[in-house]
């Protein structure tokens, strides 16, 4: 196997299709390179390699260590430097790079090289001691962090000490001199922590030991964390990339900076970034100095004074606007580009398709269609449909007061109110306890990404746009408000202290990612605006969908919700939501507790009318749509009084005694609820019940159908819950069908329906084809379907179920993502065998997957009519059913 692809001074082993074998950044590179950009040359080492490593126990191969050489020599042959040359050395980065990015996640290596000896030829060459051995004590800094693993406090420390004793306060005031007496500090730092061995001198022993440290870091635990959450598979692995250095601390026509093609916040059509003049790669996103903006517009905007770089350094800057424009073009979207000017000399360090906010993801690829670089099917695919779902909850009520204590850069869009906390796991802990908190950090770093995700939003003291919280809270979806200058933390006493007010942990604030405010107390919110680029964006995903999308929805307010979000009807209406109305609760009671069909009657007369009422209701809202209405489901005891006052009232209202009530309520109990007596075995056992449903149905329909002309008139689908045989179904169905007859009867129409089953029972599934001659729908239940075919109940996974995903026994949680290789096969073979008996029978879906990308892309795969989500998330199924048929 080959492990070692060069790229950079007119060679390009690789190029863009190679991000599994090279990374991402390896294959941008690559590709850079080959365009004609300057990309300092270097070669990757493939993720391949990285399984072998591990493979391996952590060594090398010889033959990677002979093809690595090869590249070395590459890079030297290009720049005209040796590797560990004490006149004229060549300096490296070594660099991770795992097929998506995952910021900051992973180790990086800068200044490579640099030993007693080579600084001082570095010195000499550059004729500029203070940038040679400023670049050497960043060296030892970061290898000791990365690759020795040594504690870095102890180097800040002195770094920190040093500043003071000399009446600094930049890092940029310090001398030559002052660098190298701060290098021997550093050394002697190392010995004192590395157990007594010195900083490795051996230039190639430098070299591979940072190799070793990035295929390592894909183990750590802040990786292993990240990729949990973002569905990262383990054995992915990460490449290598070792790369010339190129220097942004040379001095003040020297730069480093990071910029996006178009603004990842809003989304607008203008370049967005951040650098710093001399300056090396980490300092920008560091947030130890504030980055100055890249264009005057932006700086004008933002009230601030240092140069843009556009001002500052205006002969690059133009440069690397072409290059933008070049980028955006070749790979026809918004790119994140890091880039660095040495001495006037622009070099292009990294490209990748930028990170946006799901607001910019609509707006740039509504913008990129319009422009002509995309086309509407590709603009629909940019859009990933679960983060549809930051828009579509509210934002602040721009008319309800705000109490603004501070202002800071509006780092991630939306709006979030919560409980201030101050560290990462105090967030996950409240935040499990079902606490919303707004994590408050001086500045955020990787092993806060766990209260990151845990928190509502995010509000850090230091940093810019491009900053680690920024770019994180953009990725998750987080409101976040950074780089609040004013803002005093003492995180130890779990306070801040802004515009002389002081807020404590457990205090309410509220930030708005959106303009930057930090607020007091918590600020009311209102709904999205679905008009704009969400509706331009959905029209077109419309245009490409052949799945209809259904919402689940049982009261009117979610109706409403669903159809404005383009619900095409019900799929599901779970009638026992309505039974557990206050005003009900009594009746429902009363009929479960009676002791036969007559006492049962007397109950469901008195539930008829309101029964009828709710559907009228839904009818009325779903006008002239299909409505799938699920009949009774739970077990009764789930409606079984508790408290004394309870069986008081049904007492009361039935005139039979509470000690007997007490006892039907005792007979009731079962073992195991899930499996007992529910669905349609209480239609089965008790006929009387689904009777009345039937009838509440049929007469609803009818009235409904009695107004506008008929024009509203709805489509009920009545379905019986768990089915398991053919027989339970004919049973219902004659029940139904009797109701139906009747009301017609009396009511003198006859409008259309029909009777289908729910398929959330693997004997239902196998009995598909017999159960169709019956039903003429089938709506997968999967959320029972998952609990029964896996046999895990849903209630009770929690405790196994991150560990069954963590060891990769099912990939990700299967009542989130259908299980497609078990749950799916059964909800295909019961497709196959249903459409044998009768062709045009109905398919859809109903459980929480029904809203689920990733499923509702098995769905198209097998042909469903439809998926039914819940009411937010039915622009999510739009878009997602529209991605599953391009
Ligand atoms: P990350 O994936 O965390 O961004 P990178 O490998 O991109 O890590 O490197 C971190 C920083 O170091 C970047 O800002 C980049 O600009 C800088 N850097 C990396 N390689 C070089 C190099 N060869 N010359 C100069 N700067 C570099
Ligand atoms: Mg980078
Ligand atoms: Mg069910």
């Amino acid at each position: 196997t080959r492990y070692v692809y060069r790229f950079g001074g007119g060679v390009s082993d690789g190029g863009k299709g190679d991000k599994n074998l090279l990374g991402g950044k390896g294959a941008n590179l690559a590709e850079m390179a080959s365009i004609g950009l300057p990309v300092p040359p270097g070669f990757t080492i493939s993720t391949e390699m990285c399984a072998r490593y591990y493979e391996e126990g952590e060594s090398f191969p010889q033959s990677v260590r002979d093809e690595a050489a090869l590249g070395l020599a590459h890079i030297e042959a290009i720049t005209n430097k040796k590797f560990g040359d004490p006149a004229d050395p060549l300096l490296v980065s070594v660099r991770s790079g795992a097929r998506i990015s995952m910021p900051g996640m992973m180790d990086t290596v800068l200044n490579l090289g640099l030993n007693d000896e080579t600084v001082e030829g570095l010195a000499k060459t550059s004729g500029d001691a203070r940038f040679a051995w400023d670049s050497y004590r960043r060296f030892i800094q970061m290898y000791s962090d990365v690759v020795l693993e040594l504690d870095h406090g102890a180097f800040e420390e002195a770094l920190e000490i040093a500043k003071e004793d000399k009446g600094y306060s930049l890092d940029t005031e310090l001398t030559a001199e002052d660098w190298q007496a701060l290098v021997t500090q550093y050394k002697a730092i190392v010995v004192e922590l590395w157990d007594g061995k010195p900083f490795p001198q051996d230039v190639h022993e430098q070299l591979w030991g940072a190799i070793g440290a990035v295929f390592g870091s894909w183990q750590c635990e802040r990786a292993k964390v990240y990729r949990r959450l973002n569905d990262i598979p383990a054995d992915w692995g990460t490449a290598v990339n070792v790369q010339a250095m190129v220097f942004g601390n040379m001095g003040d026509t020297s730069a480093t900076g990071v910029a996006f093609t178009r603004d990842p916040s809003k989304g607008d059509n203008a370049y967005y970034g951040e650098f710093l003049i001399n300056a090396q790669g980490e300092d920008v996103v560091a947030g130890i100095r504030t980055p100055q903006y890249l264009t005057k517009t932006a700086r004008e905007q933002a009230g601030a004074k240092p140069a843009s770089m556009e001002e500052a350094l205006p002969t690059v800057y133009s440069e690397l606007a072409k290059v933008f424009d070049l980028l955006e073009t070749h790979y026809r979207d918004m790119q994140d580009i890091e880039f660095t000017v040495q001495q006037g000399k622009l070099w292009m360090l990294q490209t990748r398709s930028g990170k946006r906010t799901a607001k910019a993801a609509l707006k740039i690829a509504v913008d990129m269609a319009n422009e002509g670089l995309i086309t509407q099917e590709e603009a629909v695919a940019r859009v990933d449909p679960s983060a549809l779902d930051q828009l579509l909850h509210p934002t602040l009520d721009p008319k309800a007061p705000r109490d603004v204590i501070a202002k800071g850069l509006p780092a991630s869009p939306g709006a979030a109110s919560g409980l201030v906390v101050f560290d990462a796991d105090t967030a996950e802990k409240r935040a499990e306890m079902g606490d919303a908190v707004i994590l408050v950090r001086t500045e955020t770093s990787p092993e806060d990404i766990h209260g990151m995700h845990a928190a509502k939003g995010i509000l850090t003291a230091r940093g810019g746009m491009t900053s680690h919280a920024a770019v994180v809270a953009r990725g998750m979806g987080r409101p976040c408000v950074s780089g609040v200058g004013s803002l005093a933390i003492d995180a130890k006493a779990k306070v801040f202290r802004v515009s002389g007010r002081e807020v404590r942990e457990g205090d309410i604030i509220t930030i708005d990612g959106a303009t930057g405010e930090v607020m007091i107390g918590a600020v009311p919110t209102v709904q999205p605006e679905l008009a704009g680029d969400f509706g331009i964006l959905m029209e077109w995903a419309d245009k490409v969908r052949r799945l209809k999308v259904r919402a689940n929805a049982e009261t009117p307010l979610d109706c409403k919700t669903a159809r404005i979000f383009g619900a095409e009807g019900v799929g599901l209406c779970r009638t026992e939501h309505m039974f557990f109305d206050a005003a009900r609760i009594t009746a429902v009671r009363q009929m479960i507790l009676a002791e036969d069909e007559k006492g049962r009657r007397v109950a469901l007369e008195k539930l008829l009318p309101e029964q009828r009422a709710d559907f009228t209701e839904i009818f009325e809202i779903m006008a002239g749509l299909p409505v799938t209405i699920r009949l009774l489901d739970p077990p009764l005891h789930e409606f079984l009084p508790h408290a004394e006052e309870d069986f008081a009232e049904v007492a009361l209202a039935t005139g039979i005694g509470v000690e007997t009530l007490k006892r039907r309520a005792a007979e009731l109990h079962e073992f195991n609820p899930m499996l007992g007596h529910r669905g349609c075995r209480l239609g089965v056992t008790y006929p009387e019940i689904y009777e009345m449903q039937a009838r509440a149905i049929f007469e609803a329909a009818c009235d409904v159908a009695a107004k506008d002309g008929g024009k509203a008139a709805p489509i009920p689908e009545v379905m019986v819950p768990l089915v398991a045989t053919r027989r339970e179904l004919e049973l219902m169905k004659a029940v139904i069908d009797k109701a139906a007859k009747t009301v017609f009867a009396e009511r003198g129409v006859t409008l259309e329906y029909l009777v289908g089953t729910m398929i959330e029972l693997p004997r239902a599934a196998l009995k598909a084809g017999e159960i169709a001659e019956v039903g003429e729908f089938f709506s997968f239940g999967t959320n029972d379907l998952t609990q029964t075919t896996l046999g895990v109940s849903r209630d009770d996974a929690g405790r196994f179920l991150t560990t069954y995903v963590d060891k990769g026994i099912y990939p990700k949680d299967p009542f989130v993502s259908l299980d497609i290789e078990g749950v799916g096969e059964l909800i295909e073979i019961a497709a196959e065998r249903g459409r044998k008996t009768r062709p045009d029978i109905k398919l859809g879906i109903c459980g929480e997957h029904g809203g689920d990308p990733a499923s509702i892309a098995f769905c198209e795969k097998i042909g469903l009519d439809y998926v039914s989500a819940s009411p937010y998330r039915v622009p999510i199924a739009r878009l997602a059913a529209a991605q599953a048929a391009l």
